[in-house]
């Protein structure tokens, strides 16, 4: 208790406290020795906790009715002059019952809010572990959140708390371990209390686990350290690219994952990704696209040229099969011209064979680019890319022709650089084969990032000197609509309806 709680309570003449049904409250016992027989005890019962009822409006009836009452009845001692004093566990604005009567009360009386020590910051007390250091981000969940709604946000932190446990256990648990975080997790008990209880959560029986209760993720930073240390004795200097290396029994944790970063910026990072990125032991990619994955102690990276991309999937299985826990970045989704088949391609033969690999999937840039335009892909497109570094030209050409014979919106990838700008004009003209005009053209440049610039123009315009390495082009079909709106903006879809023949 705070030093201003108890001035309060010293203060009032009415100390009122919420309770279950059986009439105990935690916040009364905490208080209980700052209270005179002169106060008058208002004790705001819940009708219901977790039980049904039977009340015409149902829970939520119930419930609303129980907080008008209980509001009534305070109003009714500050109407006669009275100071009230609400008590509230932890702190009364952090999921507690108080903010029920603030809410139906604050505008009406002169109300004052004493701060207090919430459970989160106790456990970490008790735990005696860093809960959040630097940057690192804290996330607090109440544990009755769905299963993947838990997992995909315990995923996408660095630290986390977890509270209102109890029933919620088990679906706790699933989530810490399905974010690959159960290792971390501690469990406390009734923190600072008389029967306070802290264990590593892995080892907690469901059964046995009170609704006062929370998991607790630290600090990773002191996590990494150690890593870092260990590594340090092991590994000394760089990792060497070849050779033939033993696998030991820390190799059989090893594992490649390929993660997509999406086509920029971290509002286009899934959580699952932001996880593995921060999980990895080892980054390797290219550098444009590593820069864009925030630093983190303890980690390695590995940035190489956008060109080397065989010799890089080697080398992160050859990580891997040491017991490293790799990821190999790629902008977009990894499946889409990027470094996910490089990997399954090496991944395929001896002797990385063994290697466990995983992709986790991105938004790929043709889709982000539509949508700043609308919905230039609502119906049955291709995807091709026009670099003829890794297959011959006739064969893109007779594939741009195939595909705008067959009618199809085309999102066309790695277009051109500022020196490869022959492709651009050449596609041009072999669409101009099948498509009017005045045919709707995208061209998106670095969609999300600092630089991003979105075009519009008509297939007859489209000049290959406005494209380069960031852009790329969606090119309509037939029956994609360019429309002005009212705002004055113009807006690409494609209708999902097709002529009858
Ligand atoms: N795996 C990536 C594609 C890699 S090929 C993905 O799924 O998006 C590289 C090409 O992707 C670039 O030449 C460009 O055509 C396109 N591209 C990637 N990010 C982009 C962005 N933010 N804006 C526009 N085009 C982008």
């Amino acid at each position: 208790m705070t030093v201003r709680a108890v001035e309060v309570i010293a203060e009032a003449d009415v100390v009122a406290y919420h309770s279950a049904r059986h009439g105990r409250s935690i916040a009364r016992s905490i208080a209980e020795r700052h209270l005179r027989p002169d106060h008058i005890e208002e004790r705001l019962v819940y009708p219901v906790t977790t039980e049904t009822t039977d009340h015409p409006g149902g829970y939520r009836g119930a419930m609303e009715e129980f907080y008008a009452e209980a509001a009534a009845r305070l109003a009714a001692h500050l109407d006669a002059g009275r100071t009230v004093a609400v008590l509230a566990e932890g702190d009364p604005l952090f999921y507690g019952s108080y903010m029920h009567m603030h809410k139906r009360l604050a505008d009406r009386y002169p109300t004052e809010v004493v701060p207090g020590v919430t459970s989160v910051s106790a456990a970490a007390a008790r735990l005696g572990k860093p809960l959040v250091e630097g940057e690192e981000v804290l996330t607090i969940l109440p544990g009755t959140l769905p299963e993947e709604e838990l997992a995909a946000r315990l995923m996408a932190t660095d630290a986390a708390a977890v509270m209102k446990l109890g029933r919620t256990f088990p679906t706790v648990r699933a989530a810490l371990e399905r974010s690959g975080r159960l290792a971390d997790a501690h469990y406390v008990e009734r923190a600072t209390m008389d029967a306070e209880r802290t264990a590593p959560l892995a080892e907690v029986d469901p059964e046995s686990v009170p609704y006062f209760s929370m998991a607790v993720l630290p600090s990773r930073v002191e996590l990494a350290d150690r890593v870092e240390l260990a590594d340090q004795m092991e590994v000394p200097g760089q990792v060497e690219l070849s050779g033939q290396v033993d696998a030991t029994p820390e190799a059989a944790r090893g594992e490649v994952v390929v993660v997509g970063l999406g086509p920029a910026g971290p509002l286009w990072l899934t959580p699952e990704a932001r996880g593995e990125l921060a999980a990895a032991e080892d980054l390797v990619g290219y550098t444009t696209y590593l820069n864009r994955v925030p630093m983190r102690p303890g980690q390695q990276r590995h940035a190489s040229d956008n060109k080397v991309e065989a010799e890089r999937a080697e080398f992160a299985l050859d990580l891997a099969r040491r017991g490293r826990r790799v990821a190999v970045v790629s902008s977009g989704d990894p499946g889409v011209f990027a470094m996910a088949t490089a990997v399954l391609e090496a991944a395929s033969e001896d002797p990385y064979r063994e290697v466990p690999v995983r992709v986790l999937p991105g938004m790929t840039a043709a889709h982000a680019a539509a949508s700043r335009v609308g919905a230039p892909l609502g119906h049955d497109y291709a995807v091709i890319s026009l670099s003829d570094r890794l297959k011959p030209w006739e064969v893109i050409a007779e594939r741009l022709s195939a595909a705008a014979a067959a009618d199809l919106v085309l999102a066309l990838y790695n277009p051109g650089s500022r020196s490869r700008i022959w492709q651009v004009g050449k596609a041009r003209e072999l669409l101009l084969a099948h498509r009017t005009p005045d045919t709707p053209v995208v061209l998106g440049r670095d969609i999300g990032g600092p630089e991003e610039s979105v075009r519009i123009v008509s297939l007859a315009d489209l000049d290959p000197a406005q494209v380069d390495m960031r852009t790329i082009l969606l090119v309509g079909s037939s029956q994609t609509r360019t429309v002005r709106r009212g705002d004055g903006t113009r807006i690409v879809w494609t209708p999902r309806r097709y002529p009858e023949r």
